[in-house]
């Protein structure tokens, strides 16, 4: 093979493990500093399925007692296999009819569903992640930039990563982010999350790839001093505290439960029921509850962090 062929070669091998171009890792400010945040997270939820449905009434019921800001995904967002195009008709069915209404943005994280994985339940085809970034362009309510990226939202600063597309650009890249934020002018908060957790009771717990986050993200979220990690993939509602972070794991947002647990002594609270995440923050606390589809408070002793 003659030598130019071979760097061409090269040269897109490099690109296809690149972010694309266009990718924007940081936002930026979205929302004013001097402003508290109250915020709806919910991940492992779009399944197509009655709980999604309910789930989803449960958010608005909520969002009309007290306004959401802003939403977030924690991954998973289309069962079993991802979206195959940006028409694909699950951006109607279990997306645009269910969040939209809402009238919030909603800034989505990536989990092992999205990229058509496990791949013995997608035989037919595997979802594109670049999708679910596209698709960005198109929506009043779907927020992807890039398959990870940051921004600022009054006083926090949060991280989405992309936990199944995991490598070491990425944890470069989070590394150089979280430790720019450290001592950022109005930031009183770091927040970080992704689909796998580092820790949890749930079934998933033993899974390698959390095993090789909690290794690599443990260091670096007590380095740069992040307060709390978001999660889904355990099919659970779960409040960890670990090396003084807190961990929240909000996997009920549809997808069939899974009873099978294996309990931590780091766990303050574990349930494993349907429900989404509901988050205040201001200048001095972060508050966190858990809700079921009846907006009952699943959590006795919430999680409270203050400063
Ligand atoms: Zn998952």
């Amino acid at each position: 093979m003659r030598q130019c062929d071979l760097d061409f070669r090269r040269a897109l091998l490099v690109l296809a493990v690149l972010p694309p171009l266009f990718a924007q890792t940081d936002l930026g400010r979205i929302l004013p500093q001097d402003r508290a945040l109250h915020l709806v997270a919910l991940g492992d939820f779009g399944s197509g399925n009655q709980h999604q449905s309910d789930i989803a009434k449960a958010i608005a019921r909520r969002h009309q007692q007290e306004r959401f800001d802003l939403g977030i995904t924690l991954g998973d967002n289309f069962y079993f296999c991802g979206v195959r195009s940006v028409t694909d008709s699950k951006w109607t069915t279990r997306w645009e009819n269910l969040y939209t209404p809402l009238g919030i943005p909603f800034y989505a994280s990536l989990g092992n569903h999205d990229y058509g994985r496990p791949v013995e339940l997608c035989p037919v085809y595997r979802g594109s992640p670049e999708v679910e970034v596209e698709y960005t362009k198109k929506s009043a309510s779907w927020r992807m930039p890039a398959r990870y990226y940051t921004y600022a939202a009054g006083p926090v600063r949060f991280f989405a990563l992309d936990t199944e597309g995991w490598s070491t650009a990425q944890f470069e890249w989070i590394k150089g982010a979280l430790e720019k934020a450290v001592d950022e002018p109005g930031i009183r908060w770091r927040i970080v999350y992704g689909h796998h957790p580092v820790l949890s009771s749930g079934h998933h717990a033993n899974e390698r790839r959390i095993g090789v986050l909690r290794q690599q993200l443990g260091p670096l979220f007590q380095a740069t001093k992040v307060d709390l990690y978001i999660c889904g993939h355990d099919h659970s509602l779960e409040h960890l505290v670990w090396n003084g972070i807190d961990l929240l794991v909000g996997g009920g947002g549809g997808a069939a439960l899974r009873f099978d647990t294996h309990p931590k002594a780091e766990s303050l609270f574990s349930s494993v029921k349907f429900g989404f995440l509901d988050v205040k923050i201001d200048a001095r606390q972060i508050s966190a509850q858990f809700y079921d589809g009846g907006l009952k408070e699943l959590d006795q002793h919430p999680m409270v962090r203050t400063r």
